[in-house]
């Protein structure tokens, strides 16, 4: 008789829930569609992060105001308010804790609160930084890691690849707009990585990223999948993951960073998000 072992499960690290209003020290065109934005400052201090995932909300000025509305935190939880402020998700792509100071890479989109805010992002303006809440820690225990991203998930996709361990197999696929939108990330991983280019087509509506998978050779073993981008574009590759490959839910992350036509997208609100 054989026993089957279930996989790690990811578990939640809680942080202490903190708002802070931080200054632009640098703003960097790191490709034609991506802005680096370095935000600093002593706020910084107790600044928490520490799995590839991890996310704060930015939190914007309203229009024709300097600041934004201070989010209002009570017993460590974010309450209700007769006004919130406005917010997006963005990853951590950097944390330098003894400078003070974090990297956020912002996708220059077109429409929209934080891509417009990129765009006009300069040294000196003030943003208001949420978080992050808590951490989605997996044990680096898998024998090969399947990754998958669209722009605006390269960063979280580079921070699996920089934290993962020496040797360990890594199959990654990256769709961007085209080769002036690829990044070089360092790894001590044994990694194969996959650009794949959209050309024309707006993102969010190819399936570039569901053939990769589909054709990809996996290693033999224990392996865990995580892929965030388009909402709609990840279904298929959920399913895919689940009921072809036959991974346990535990071993597969798929996350919904955007929805092609909804503005602020809760990443929670469906079941894409399966991990827990
Ligand atoms: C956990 C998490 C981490 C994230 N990390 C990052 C990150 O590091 N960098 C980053 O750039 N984004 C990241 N995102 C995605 C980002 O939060 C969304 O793209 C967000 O919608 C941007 O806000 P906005 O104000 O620019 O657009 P919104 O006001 O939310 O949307 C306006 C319109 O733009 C569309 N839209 C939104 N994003 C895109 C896009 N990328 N391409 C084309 N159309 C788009 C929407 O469908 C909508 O029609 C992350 C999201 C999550 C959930």
């Amino acid at each position: 008789m054989t026993t089957e072992i279930a996989p790690p499960r990811m578990r939640i690290v809680r942080h202490p829930l903190k708002y802070r209003l931080l200054e632009v020290k640098q703003v960097h065109r790191i490709t034609p569609g991506t802005v680096r934005v370095t935000f600093a400052g002593e706020a910084l201090e107790g600044f928490c992060e520490q799995a590839p995932t991890d996310h704060v909300k930015l939190c914007f000025a309203e229009p024709g105001t300097e600041l934004p509305v201070e989010p209002v935190i009570e017993n460590d939880t974010w309450m209700d308010a007769p006004v919130e402020p406005i917010t997006r998700d963005y990853t951590i792509r950097h944390h330098r804790r003894a400078e003070r100071e974090i990297d956020v890479d912002m996708v220059l989109h077109g429409t929209g609160v934080g891509s417009g805010w990129a765009a006009a992002a300069e040294p000196g303006m003030t943003l208001g930084v949420l978080g992050p809440r808590g951490s989605e820690v997996i044990d680096f225990v898998h024998d090969w890691y399947l990754l998958g991203a669209e722009e605006t998930a390269l960063p979280a996709l580079a921070r699996w690849i920089e934290m993962l361990p020496a040797g360990v197999r890594v199959i990654a696929f990256a769709e961007v707009s085209g080769p002036q939108d690829e990044q070089r990330f360092e790894t001590a991983a044994d990694l194969t990585m996959t650009w794949l280019h959209r050309g024309d087509a707006p993102s969010g509506s190819t399936d570039l990223l569901e053939r990769a998978i589909r054709a990809a050779e996996l290693p033999d073993g224990m392996g865990f999948a995580w892929v965030a981008g388009e909402a709609t574009s990840l279904k298929p590759i959920r399913r895919h993951l689940r009921e072809d490959r036959n991974l346990h839910r535990h071993q597969v992350d798929v996350d919904g960073y955007w929805k092609r036509g909804v503005e602020n997208h809760d990443h929670h609100e469906d079941d894409e998000h399966e991990h827990a």
